[in-house]
């Protein structure tokens, strides 16, 4: 069973690999380095016991080789949570490639991605993620099978983000729901930071619930346009923290869930999509169950794109994609209500079922 152990942020210099990996316990880390196309990936396998591990490829312009390595592993431990908890036979895993998206991209280079990717047998499976795009995939299919989140032409599930959507209204419906006795949302005021590809699809399903949604977005193109769309309400101070609203919907960027920001809060419940909402996991989910938040918890609801991909390893169905999504209605008021009962903060409730999950079905497997 993999133990709750709070992430090392902290890898050193002596031991820059094998510490870091026991301390979120990985089982697989590869390096990938092609002179020619100029790639540099690494591939981190997290955890196999559900299944293979799966989890996007990331195109980031790292500071330092260190910090790729701190972000595979912290990420590709994400997906192995992700995957537990909403049910799928799935482990976790992610890569990154190390190089400026808008400048160093290459078919080569995305070909021989995927020849490593291969070379691994299937027990990593890629997808798109931050700064890698369906045309990166098409390259990669061109070496591997392995590969996740084609295009519609090409048998895959196409954009995944109305899925992740729906997933993430389904999640907020859970903890209002927890909150107030009702799922309804109608009449909540919800603030949406962030209206991109999930953020304005959400948008549109609380609106037509008859939600008064307020938006807020650094693209002023993107926010009139889901305004006209949907009637929501522009906000234009960035900092709205103070607001009063029912519920918080990030949408856009991880870590808004500081210190600062809990405490000017006003809202019952905070759900939504972004990766890594609480910028220390133990300091402000306490935070947050201490002023009595209903946080409904972020690798939970927005598991939908995951969901996504997962079906399409078994012949693409969307209607079955979003029926899977669905479901994390009840998971999510599974763990709310657990972590009330247990009066533990709500990502740990999660995390704890997650764990389970894997101990359980790795005795399965082992057949005792
Ligand atoms: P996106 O890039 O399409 O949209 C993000 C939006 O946030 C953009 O419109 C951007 O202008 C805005 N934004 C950026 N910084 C902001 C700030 N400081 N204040 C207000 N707005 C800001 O991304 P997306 O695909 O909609 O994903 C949104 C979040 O959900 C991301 O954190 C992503 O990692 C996460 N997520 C997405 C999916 C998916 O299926 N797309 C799945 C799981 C998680």
């Amino acid at each position: 069973m993999i133990e709750v152990k709070e992430l090392k942020e902290t890898i050193s210099s002596q031991n820059p690999v094998f510490e870091p990996m026991s301390g979120f316990g990985h089982e697989q880390v590869v390096f990938c380095h092609d002179q020619e196309s100029g790639l540099k990936a690494i591939i981190a396998i997290h955890n196999t016991v559900l299944g293979p591990a799966l989890g996007g490829t990331r195109m980031w312009r790292y500071e330092n080789e260190t910090e790729a390595l701190r972000d595979v592993l912290r990420l590709s431990r994400g997906m192995s949570y992700k995957a537990a908890i909403s049910g799928l036979n799935l482990g976790g895993g992610k890569a990154v490639i190390i190089g400026d998206s808008r400048k160093e991209k290459s078919e080569a280079l995305f070909r021989r991605f995927g020849k490593f990717v291969n070379s691994l047998n299937g027990k990593y499976i890629t997808a798109e993620d931050v700064g890698t795009s369906m045309r990166d995939m098409e390259y990669i299919k061109m070496e591997t099978n392995f590969v996740s989140g084609l295009p519609e032409s090409m048998g895959g599930g196409g954009d995944p983000s109305p899925v992740t959507a729906y997933g993430v209204y389904m999640g907020m419906k859970a903890a209002a729901k927890q909150a107030w006795g009702n799922e309804s949302l109608a009449g909540k005021k919800v603030v949406v930071q962030g209206v991109g590809h999930v953020g304005e699809n959400l948008v549109k399903s609380l609106t037509k619930e008859g939600a008064k949604v307020y938006i807020i977005d650094l693209n002023q193109d993107a926010l009139q346009r889901v305004a006209e769309e949907t009637k929501a309400e522009i906000l234009t101070d960035l900092d709205f923290f103070d607001m009063d609203m029912d519920i918080y919907a990030p949408c856009a960027l991880g870590a808004t869930l500081n210190t600062e920001n809990i405490n000017r809060l006003k809202c019952s419940v905070i759900a939504g999509a972004a990766n890594n909402q609480l910028a220390e996991e133990t300091t402000h989910g306490k935070m947050i169950t201490d002023k009595g938040i209903t946080y409904a918890p972020d690798f939970l609801i927005n598991a939908g794109g995951l969901i996504n991909v997962y079906s399409e390893l078994t012949g693409y169905n969307r209607q079955r994609a979003m029926q899977q999504t669905e479901k994390i209605y009840d998971f999510a008021l599974e763990i709310l209500k657990k972590a009330a009962d247990e009066k533990i903060p709500t990502y740990l409730a999660a995390n704890r079922l997650a764990e389970k999950r894997i101990a359980d079905i790795g005795k399965v497997k082992l057949g005792y």
